[in-house]
């Protein structure tokens, strides 16, 4: 028979009035004994509280934000039976707060495996505290910051190498080739100031190794740190077995081959940190030449030479900085997005300097378009394209490339680990839904970077990780960020924050907007760069900074500044007080603050405020 059993809050040491900081469940869960209800936080430490009665909550009587004592209830619980509780469960598992020294690890939950049905019964070949997934950005910072803070650490990373997308075939070996695409663009301007140089003379095979050597100093790093903080690496594909179990199956070689061989990891906490993969479009033929990312970064070559012409399909950063790469290396190149714009993040002013200054690489930019069939031939790839209606034209008949780039996207890889046998709930589209601490449903399974939502990028997932990694040593952590930047690192760059004046008009926000041209920038004028601009948007009534965009040579460098002001709250005065050094692009910032309090005298007389 069925009874109503309430579920208390147990002795918590000398705390009588703590805040509930989180809370797992709601009315309608089912619950067991020792499941997490929330999180309680005192000055001196947060605290999970389990339950002590297993059966279906009726009733939750706390939300975040209340104070609780020893003996205020929690829950309702409908049990069946008696609702059994075992001696010593429901005891309030404390973790230690940031003021704890990092060499007494956080107190890791006990593993629940044995409590849930279908769990993994075996023995176990490691046994941690913590097992990240995935060593991308995200995975490594999460890991390593688990390790400084005193929690035994384990790596499960099915490729030779950590770090991830970013350093092996993202962010770092896409940079080293669009530096050397920016010297050799750069080069070529100069004739302006009498300075000629021969044409390059490109040796691909050379340049792929100079990228390789780059990453390999970075990946050669990592290593080097993870031992340094006796992180374990464990080199294989990762598949959760329940909760507190990861079963391994070992790869080797320079890609995931099996070696037949299998161990399984038992850990306390785990962070999900498996990343996203390429999305490839089901109607595209496998063929060499078409790639996505990690192949147009491994520069194929065809006789020595990069391709005559390519199709890139999406016109977002991705495609158009590898378009800038290959369209520097020789390449004629052609894009095509569904959307009715390329590069969709920043206004449409930034976007424009863009589009002025690349116009000569592209024989054609095919917007508001499809791609809607590929036949791989003898003589080349075959596209046929599908304007939308009242979109630009799109060509008349199948046309011919020697190479493909899909780039049309990434998806998380959260359909692809096993998660379901943890119980960590995955979205329809591979996303783990996750809180402001980075947890998901289940409260000792975090998640961080690309896996758990955009913007897919490596700053935002090392922040998280560190959160994570944080939050599972015991520390005071959440996720709250004010923005997060994004940078398109073309030539030029264009970089934006916060909020852009298009999304403001869309909320309905009053915003004040002030704009620097480098035009009016001596160091811009020197450096042949006198075609950008910065921008900073305000709150028309705090006259706070809430976003800011830049596009010229090193935008990304300096976006950092506008950041920080907006963290900080900072307004006009206090960024265009600030002496910024001249003659710097950086300085710029300092100005666009000027502009708007109206106090410029870089530009011509304003209007007096
Ligand atoms: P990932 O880097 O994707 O790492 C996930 C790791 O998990 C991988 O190493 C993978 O092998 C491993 N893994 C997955 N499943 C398993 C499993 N079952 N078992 C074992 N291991 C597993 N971002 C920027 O911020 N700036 C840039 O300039 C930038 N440039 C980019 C350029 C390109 C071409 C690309 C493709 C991406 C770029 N990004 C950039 C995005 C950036 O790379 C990602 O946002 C970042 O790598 C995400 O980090 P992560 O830790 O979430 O996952």
């Amino acid at each position: 028979m069925s009874q109503i059993v309430e579920v208390k809050v147990p002795d918590i040491g000398d705390f009588s009035d703590v805040p509930v900081i989180e809370l797992f469940v709601k009315a309608g869960d089912a619950i067991k004994v020792d499941e997490s209800i929330c999180t309680l936080e005192s000055d001196k430490a947060t605290m999970d509280v389990p339950s002590s009665a297993e059966g279906v909550i009726r009733e939750v009587l706390v939300k975040v934000g209340d104070r609780v004592g020893e003996g205020a209830v929690l829950l309702k619980v409908e049990t069946e039976g008696a609702g059994a509780t075992p001696a010593g469960a429901g005891e309030a598992k404390a973790i230690p707060a940031a003021t704890a020294p990092a060499s007494a690890p956080a107190a890791t939950p006990a593993p629940t495996a044995a409590a849930r049905p279908g769990a993994y019964a075996g023995s176990a070949d490691l046994e941690c505290d913590m097992l990240v997934l995935g060593a991308g950005p995200g995975g490594y910072s999460a890991a390593f910051r688990a390790a400084d803070l005193g929690l035994k650490t384990v790596i499960v990373e099915r490729y030779a190498t950590l770090g991830g997308v970013c350093l092996n075939v993202g962010c770092i070996p896409s940079k080293a080739l669009l530096h050397v695409a920016q010297v050799i663009d750069e080069a070529g301007h100069m004739a302006a100031a009498g300075i000629t140089f021969a044409k390059p003379a490109v040796d691909l095979d050379a340049l792929r190794a100079h990228k390789d050597k780059v990453v390999g100093k970075l990946t050669a790093g990592l290593a080097g740190m993870a031992k340094g903080r006796k992180v374990e690496v464990v080199r294989g594909l990762g598949t959760f077995l329940d909760a507190n179990h990861v079963e391994v199956e070992l790869t080797s070689g320079s890609g995931q081959d099996k070696t037949g061989e299998k161990k399984v990891v038992r850990f306390g906490q785990c962070i999900i940190a498996a990343g996203s993969a390429a999305v490839h479009l089901p109607f595209i033929p496998k063929d060499p030449r078409v790639v996505d990312s990690t192949g147009a970064l491994e520069l194929r070559t065809s006789g020595g030479k990069a391709p005559a012409k390519m199709l890139v399909i999406g016109g977002g950063i991705i495609g158009l900085e590898m378009a800038t790469v290959y369209s520097t290396l020789g390449t004629r190149v052609d894009v095509v997005e569904m959307l009715d714009a390329l590069m969709q993040g920043p206004d449409r002013d930034a976007v424009k300097v863009w589009e002025k200054q690349n116009a000569q690489r592209f024989d054609n930019i095919m917007l508001k378009t499809k791609t809607v069939a590929v036949e791989a031939k003898d003589d080349g790839l075959w596209v046929t394209f599908e304007g939308a209606e009242g979109g630009k034209s799109a060509p008349q008949g199948p046309q011919r490339y020697d190479m493909i780039l899909q780039a049309a996207g990434r998806s998380p890889n959260g359909g692809k680990i096993g998660a379901e046998n943890a119980g960590v709930v995955v979205t329809d589209r591979g996303f783990i839904p996750v809180d402001g601490q980075m947890r998901t449903n289940v409260p000792h399974i975090f998640a961080i970077g690309d896996i758990v939502g955009n913007p897919m990028l490596a700053h935002k997932a090392v922040h998280e990780g560190h959160v994570a990694a944080e939050v599972a040593a015991g520390q005071k952590a959440a996720f709250d960020a004010t923005v997060i930047p994004s940078v398109a690192y073309t030539h030029p760059e264009v970089a934006w924050v916060g909020y852009t004046e298009e999304q403001a008009k869309k909320e309905g926000r009053k915003i004040e907007t002030a704009k620097f041209p480098w035009a009016a920038s001596g160091r811009a004028i020197a450096n042949g760069a006198d075609y950008g601009f910065t921008k900073l948007i305000f709150d028309a009534e705090t006259h706070r900074v809430i976003g800011g965009a830049i596009v010229g040579p090193s935008a990304g460098d300096m976006i950092g500044e506008v950041c920080l002001a907006i963290e900080m709250g900072a307004d006009a005065v206090d960024i265009g007080k600030t002496i910024h050094p001249h003659p710097t692009l950086g300085e710029t910032i300092g100005l666009a603050a000027e502009v708007a309090h109206g106090s410029c005298t870089d530009i011509p007389p304003m209007r007096r405020k």
